[in-house]
């Protein structure tokens, strides 16, 4: 369906480019991205499937916001069709500016796209998860905020080349002027590209508890996932691990959740699983409607006995 001739990738990590650059390749003939970084990451941008490279430069004492007028200048010159940027906070900043130069508007948070009458149909999740809007853009250059899991990377190949333009440093009219670094208490987490997810809710009683998810979690190869209150509210995990509407989007092959209700802005985000399983002392609790497979039981009681019977089988 590659209706574009040149698609732009960007994410403000590298290894966040790879799912962009297998969408820019469905979208589009030419995939050309954007990087921030060593000549590493450039590598890496190929190997991911990117056609060409725009080398911003390395980042050293500089910030992310501040190459925004760069990536305008570029955009301007280039005049690509369609701009995909990851899903972040800073990138979205980027976007939302770069949407603005561009007399355009920026279509955010896209979960599918689809080519109908030559046009680049979009949906996203609106109300909280109840509603999905459907959205087209008119103008001449599209500008796109995509999440995690919406395009499978393809497998990396470090035999890909291509062609690697140096661009030259934008000086912005008001650099971003940082007052204070604080160690920030999180984590990189690519969730989203986890064949197995163990998520964890409200029914765990104390952050110490979440032990016996790690586990589980250790026990399978999965990476620990959790609802939005076990992240916001509890903060027992980093934000980078809630699943649903407003966090990940994750697509396992497994999801086991674990004292979660399975409310539609958690299970949104999770629901692409080709297996669910759910472990919850409410029979009535909604996540049974959505798992294939459901343990009615104390997390407490189930989690020991089922390490306890994985150890042994293994
Ligand atoms: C605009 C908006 C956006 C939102 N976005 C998100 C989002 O992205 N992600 C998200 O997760 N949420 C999101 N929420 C919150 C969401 O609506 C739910 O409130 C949240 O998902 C509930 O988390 P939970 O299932 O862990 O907790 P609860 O709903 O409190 O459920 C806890 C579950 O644990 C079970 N339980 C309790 N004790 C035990 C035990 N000992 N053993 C076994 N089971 C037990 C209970 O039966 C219950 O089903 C959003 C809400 C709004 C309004």
């Amino acid at each position: 369906m590659g209706i574009f001739q040149t698609v732009f990738v960007y994410a403000d990590k590298t290894e966040m480019l790879a799912e962009l650059c297998a969408g820019g390749k469905q979208l589009g003939s030419q995939v050309c991205a954007l990087v921030l970084g060593p000549k590493e990451e450039v590598d890496k941008a190929f190997s991911y499937g990117a056609d060409s490279v725009y080398h911003l430069g390395e980042l050293k004492d500089r910030r992310i916001e501040d190459y925004t007028e760069t990536i305008i200048h570029l955009v301007q010159k280039e005049k690509p069709e369609l701009i995909l940027i990851r899903s972040s906070k800073r990138a979205k900043l980027i976007a939302g500016r770069l949407a603005a130069e561009l007399k355009t508007s920026v279509l955010t948070d896209v979960m599918e796209f689809t080519v109908d009458n030559n046009e680049l149909h979009t949906k996203r999740l609106v109300y909280g998860g109840a509603g999905l809007k459907r959205e087209y853009s008119t103008s001449e250059v599209v500008v796109a905020t995509v999440g995690g899991g919406v395009f499978e990377a393809l497998i990396e190949d470090n035999s890909r080349k291509g062609n690697i333009v140096e661009v030259d440093f934008v000086q912005p009219a008001h650099p971003v002027r940082c007052i204070e670094i604080r160690k920030k208490e999180s984590e990189s987490v690519n969730l989203s590209a986890a064949k197995c997810v163990v998520g964890v809710g409200r029914g765990f009683a104390k952050q110490e508890d979440l032990t016996l998810a790690k586990d589980l979690a250790n026990l399978i190869g999965a990476e620990v996932g959790c609802s939005r209150p076990i992240a916001e509210g509890e903060n027992w995990l980093p934000k980078e691990r809630y699943i649903g509407v407003s966090g990940a989007m994750v697509k396992p092959d497994v999801y086991v959740a674990i004292g979660i209700s399975g409310q539609i802005q958690h299970m949104v985000g999770a629901n692409s699983a080709k297996t669910i399983v759910a472990i919850n002392k409410d029979k009535a609790a909604p996540i049974f409607k959505q798992a294939d497979y459901g343990i009615v039981g104390d997390l407490y009681t189930v989690l020991p006995a089922l390490i306890e019977k994985i150890k042994v089988s293994k």
